[in-house]
């Protein structure tokens, strides 16, 4: 097997990511294991910058054994959506395997007829496909030398395989959008306290609307509510008067917060004139307080109007 020396790739590769690897390597002293690769690119001619970020673990379904592995596809493709969502530019750049359990130190011709078919895959994002190989358990070391481990790159058209020598291999300390690190939590954390503010600001609207609900069916059974796209929440229907006569009342709720509430008579009577006016200029905190409030200052307007007294149309306000 001939590997071509890449001169013009470069790698970036946080510690965390390089722990990440050999905690799991620790793992399966025996069989084969391995992961994902996550991180940016950047890419001009020949040149070819990669930048790991990230590392999926194989997945609870993954199957290994000394000379074969094959990870949990599903389990890591939810991952990846999940890490996408909060790291919008993040590529599958590769994957990762061990070699140590049994002695090859270099990609093996099926790993690299596998690899072949990716890189050349339509659905495959990138036009290169990174592996990084553990070749080499050293025992009595700990951290970062415990394994000794390389690096290639097959690229999309090309029919060598790159390793990209050790000089061109930058360790960097900076932090892993997975496995979860302290910037990952924070993200994340973020992300539940404003479904959690989202959900409690809801739930606080919620009891308002149902307060109405309760008290607009109660005694006002003619009144339904209603939604619509450009008006939001609304009532309509017919109240009852003192005289026993029926009015038609629209009242409409602000879409937004406070959701002030506002009242219209549909087709009011000679008699309830007076009143249109005023109740035009009037809001109210809730669907039942506008109701109410109509229901009386019309049932005065009949009696005022009924005992010839001339009346203000004034509104309580509630
Ligand atoms: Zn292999």
């Amino acid at each position: 097997m001939i590997f071509t020396k890449a001169d013009d790739i470069r790698l970036e590769l946080p510690r965390a990511a390089i722990e990440a690897i050999f905690d799991e390597c620790d793992r399966y002293n025996v069989d084969e294991t391995g992961g994902r690769i996550l991180g940016t690119y950047k890419n001009a001619g020949r040149q070819l910058g990669i930048s790991v970020s990230g590392v999926i673990e194989p997945g609870p379904a993954a199957q290994r054994t000394q000379t074969y592995f094959k990870q949990d596809g599903e389990y890591q493709e939810k991952i990846f959506r999940k890490v996408e969502d909060l790291v919008p530019d993040i590529e599958h750049l590769g994957n990762w395997h061990t070699h140590h359990v049994n002695g090859l130190r270099h990609l093996s011709g099926g790993d690299i007829e596998t690899y072949r078919r990716t890189v050349e895959h339509a659905n495959h994002n990138t036009d290169f496909f990174y592996a990084l190989l553990v070749i080499e358990k050293k025992p009595g070391q700990t951290g970062l030398q415990r394994y000794v481990f390389k690096n290639y790159v097959m690229r999309r058209g090309d029919e060598n395989v790159y390793e990209v020598p050790a000089s061109n291999v930058t360790l960097v300390d900076s932090p892993l959008v997975w496995p979860a690190s302290e910037t990952h939590s924070r993200i994340q954390q973020a992300a539940r306290s404003s479904e959690a503010y989202a959900r409690a600001s809801k739930k606080e609207t919620r009891p308002e609307l149902i307060d109405d609900q309760e008290v607009i069916a109660q005694f006002f059974p003619k009144v339904k509510m209603l939604q619509s796209k450009e008006l939001g929440i609304y009532w309509r229907g017919k109240i009852v008067l003192a005289d026993g006569s029926e009015t038609e009342v629209v009242v409409l709720r602000d879409t937004a917060e406070p959701f002030e509430c506002s009242v219209t008579l549909r087709e009011p009577t000679e008699a309830l004139e007076p009143v249109v006016k005023t109740l035009g200029k009037a809001t109210f905190p809730s669907g039942r307080t506008a109701l109410i409030a109509t229901e009386r200052v019309c049932n005065a307007q009949l009696v005022s109007a009924f005992s010839g007294k001339k009346r203000r149309g004034r509104l309580w306000m509630f």
